[in-house]
Protein backbone atom coordinates (compact mmCIF):
# COMPACT_ATOMS: atom_id res chain seq x y z
CA UNK A 1 0.00 0.00 0.00
CA UNK A 2 1.39 3.27 1.18
CA UNK A 3 4.48 3.88 2.89
CA UNK A 4 4.77 7.81 4.01
CA UNK A 5 4.51 7.12 7.52
CA UNK A 6 4.73 10.85 8.01
CA UNK A 7 1.63 10.97 5.83
CA UNK A 8 -1.52 12.81 7.48
CA UNK A 9 -5.35 11.10 6.99
CA UNK A 10 -5.56 14.03 4.33
CA UNK A 11 -2.68 13.14 2.61
CA UNK A 12 -3.82 9.28 2.32
CA UNK A 13 -6.65 9.71 1.23
CA UNK A 14 -5.55 11.36 -1.46
CA UNK A 15 -2.72 9.21 -2.07
CA UNK A 16 -5.04 6.07 -1.99
CA UNK A 17 -8.52 7.43 -2.43
CA UNK A 18 -9.93 5.96 0.38
CA UNK A 19 -12.51 8.05 2.17
CA UNK A 20 -11.91 9.55 4.87
CA UNK A 21 -14.38 8.16 6.87
CA UNK A 22 -13.24 4.75 6.00
CA UNK A 23 -9.57 5.61 7.26
CA UNK A 24 -11.24 6.52 10.67
CA UNK A 25 -12.74 3.82 10.88
CA UNK A 26 -9.53 1.63 10.45
CA UNK A 27 -8.11 3.73 12.75
CA UNK A 28 -10.38 3.34 15.24
CA UNK A 29 -10.60 -0.32 14.70
CA UNK A 30 -6.66 -0.26 15.09
CA UNK A 31 -6.12 -2.16 11.91
CA UNK A 32 -3.70 0.70 10.77
CA UNK A 33 -0.93 0.09 13.01
CA UNK A 34 -1.65 4.03 13.84
CA UNK A 35 1.88 4.36 15.65
CA UNK A 36 3.93 3.78 13.49
CA UNK A 37 2.15 6.45 11.27
CA UNK A 38 3.16 9.79 13.86
CA UNK A 39 0.23 12.10 11.27
CA UNK A 40 -2.79 9.87 11.26
CA UNK A 41 -4.97 10.89 13.13
CA UNK A 42 -9.11 10.89 13.66
CA UNK A 43 -11.65 13.10 15.27
CA UNK A 44 -12.63 13.19 18.30
CA UNK A 45 -16.02 12.26 18.75
CA UNK A 46 -17.45 14.93 20.14
CA UNK A 47 -15.37 18.02 19.08
CA UNK A 48 -13.53 16.94 16.29
CA UNK A 49 -10.04 18.12 16.89
CA UNK A 50 -7.80 15.18 15.79
CA UNK A 51 -6.79 12.58 18.15
CA UNK A 52 -4.89 9.07 18.19
CA UNK A 53 -5.90 7.40 21.10
CA UNK A 54 -9.59 6.17 22.26
CA UNK A 55 -12.71 7.85 21.30
CA UNK A 56 -12.17 11.19 22.72
CA UNK A 57 -10.08 13.71 22.45
CA UNK A 58 -8.20 14.27 26.02
CA UNK A 59 -9.68 17.86 26.41
CA UNK A 60 -13.13 16.06 26.19
CA UNK A 61 -12.41 12.86 28.48
CA UNK A 62 -11.15 15.60 31.11
CA UNK A 63 -15.16 17.41 30.56
CA UNK A 64 -16.27 14.12 31.36
CA UNK A 65 -14.67 13.44 34.19
CA UNK A 66 -15.33 16.76 35.88
CA UNK A 67 -18.93 16.01 34.86
CA UNK A 68 -19.11 12.67 36.26
CA UNK A 69 -17.52 13.71 39.80
CA UNK A 70 -19.27 15.13 42.34
CA UNK A 71 -18.81 18.77 43.23
CA UNK A 72 -15.57 19.04 45.06
CA UNK A 73 -14.84 21.41 47.81
CA UNK A 74 -11.54 23.12 48.24
CA UNK A 75 -11.27 21.59 51.12
CA UNK A 76 -7.66 19.90 52.38
CA UNK A 77 -9.36 16.42 53.08
CA UNK A 78 -9.96 16.28 49.34
CA UNK A 79 -6.07 16.30 48.51
CA UNK A 80 -5.71 13.10 50.71
CA UNK A 81 -7.65 9.91 48.54
CA UNK A 82 -10.72 10.15 50.37
CA UNK A 83 -13.56 10.29 48.79
CA UNK A 84 -16.17 10.34 51.41
CA UNK A 85 -16.66 13.33 53.97
CA UNK A 86 -17.11 11.78 57.50
CA UNK A 87 -18.82 14.76 58.62
CA UNK A 88 -22.37 15.33 57.35
ZN1 LIG B 1 -12.71 16.45 21.94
Amino acid sequence: MWKNEKATTEQLHQATGVPIDTIEQFLKQERLRIRSFVNLTYRCERCGRGIREARICLHCAHEFKQAFQPEKRAEPAAAAGIGFRSRM
